[in-house]
C-alpha cells in the first residue's frame, strides 16, 4: 500500500523557491534513497513529508489521509508514534548514556521505565553497540554515536524513517557499516525508509532512487531540463 504521497508540493523560504511541485509516492517497506546536488531541495522534501515543514501548496498524505493541513501538534504526535527521524548529526543528548538517550523515545511515549531499559538495550545490540550502553556521547566515536542515534530513531518500532545525511559525517567505511545495519533493520520490520544523501554508492542501498535538481524529481528525461525559447 502507499505509505506517504506528495502531490505538487511547493516550498520557498522567502523569495527562494526549494521546491516547485512535487509529486513522489513510497510504499510500504519501500527504501527511496533522495539524491541529487547541494541545494535541489532534498532536505526541504524530507521534512514536507516527515510534517516538519509545511508545504505552502500541494498535498502530503500519510495513507491517503492529508497531514499536511494538520496542526504542528497533531504532526509531532504523528511523527513520535508513525515516524522515526535521523539526522547528520545524530543529536545525541549529551549528558544521558547511550541507554539513557535510545530509552528517551519510549519514555516520552509512556512506556514505563524497566520496559524502556530492556529494549533500549535490545536496539543497542542491533547495532553492535551494547557494550556502550552505559557511556556518553562525549566518550563515543562518530560511528559509535550514529549507531546509538539509529537505535533511538528505530527503538520505537516507526512505519517511516526519515534519515537525512546519516552517514554524512562519517568516513566511507563507517558510513557504510551504519547504513548497512540501518536499512537491514528497517528492512526485517517492513520500515520504509526515506535516505537523503547526495553520495550515489549510498543510494545503491535503495529500492529506488528519486533525483531532486532545483525543486522538482527529475526523470532523466531528454529535454526535461531545456529552458522554453522565447518570453
Ligand atoms: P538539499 O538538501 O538538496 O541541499 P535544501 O532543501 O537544503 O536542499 O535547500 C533547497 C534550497 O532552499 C536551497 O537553495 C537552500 O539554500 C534553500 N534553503 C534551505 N533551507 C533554507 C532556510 N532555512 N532558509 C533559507 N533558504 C533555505
Ligand atoms: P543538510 O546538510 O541536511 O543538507 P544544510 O546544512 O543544508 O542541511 O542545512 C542545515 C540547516 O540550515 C537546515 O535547518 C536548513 O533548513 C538550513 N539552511 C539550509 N540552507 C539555508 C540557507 N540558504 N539559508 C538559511 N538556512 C539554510
Amino acid at each position: 500500500m502507499t505509505y506517504l504521497q506528495a502531490r505538487g508540493v511547493v516550498r520557498s523560504y522567502g523569495p527562494t523557491p526549494a521546491l516547485r511541485g512535487v509529486n513522489l509516492d513510497i510504499a510500504e517497506g519501500e527504501v527511496v534513497a533522495v539524491t541529487g546536488p547541494s541545494g535541489g531541495g532534498k532536505s526541504t522534501l524530507l521534512h514536507c513529508l516527515a510534517g516538519i515543514l509545511r508545504p505552502d501548496a500541494g498535498e502530503v498524505r500519510w495513507r491517503g489521509e492529508r497531514i499536511d493541513t494538520w496542526s504542528e501538534a497533531a504532526r509531532s504526535r504523528l511523527r513520535r508514534s508513525t515516524f522515526g527521524v535521523l539526522f547528520q548529526f545524530g543529536q545525541l543528548v549529551a549528558e544521558l548514556t547511550a541507554a539513557e538517550n535510545v530509552a528517551l523515545p519510549l519514555l516520552l511515549a509512556g512506556t514505563g521505565r524497566r520496559e524502556a531499559r530492556t529494549a533500549a538495550l535490545t536496539w543497542l545490540e542491533r547495532l553492535g553497540v551494547a557494550d556502550l550502553a552505559d557511556n556518553r556521547p562525549g566518550e563515543m566515536s562518530g560511528g559509535q554515536q550514529q549507531r546509538c542515534a539509529t537505535a533511538r530513531a528505530l527503538v520505537t518500532e516507526p512505519r517511516v524513517l526519515f534519515a537525512d545525511e546519516p552517514t554524512g559525517a562519517l568516513d566511507t567505511l563507517t558510513g557504510e557499516q551504519v547504513l548497512t545495519s540501518l536499512v537491514r533493520l528497517a528492512r526485517e520490520q517492513g520500515t520504509s525508509v526515506v535516505l537523503v544523501t547526495h553520495e550515489p554508492r549510498i543510494a545503491g542501498y535503495a529500492d529506488r532512487e528519486v533525483v531532486l535538481r532545483d525543486g522538482v524529481v527529475d526523470h532523466g528525461g531528454l529535454g526535461l531540463e531545456t529552458p522554453l525559447a522565447g518570453g
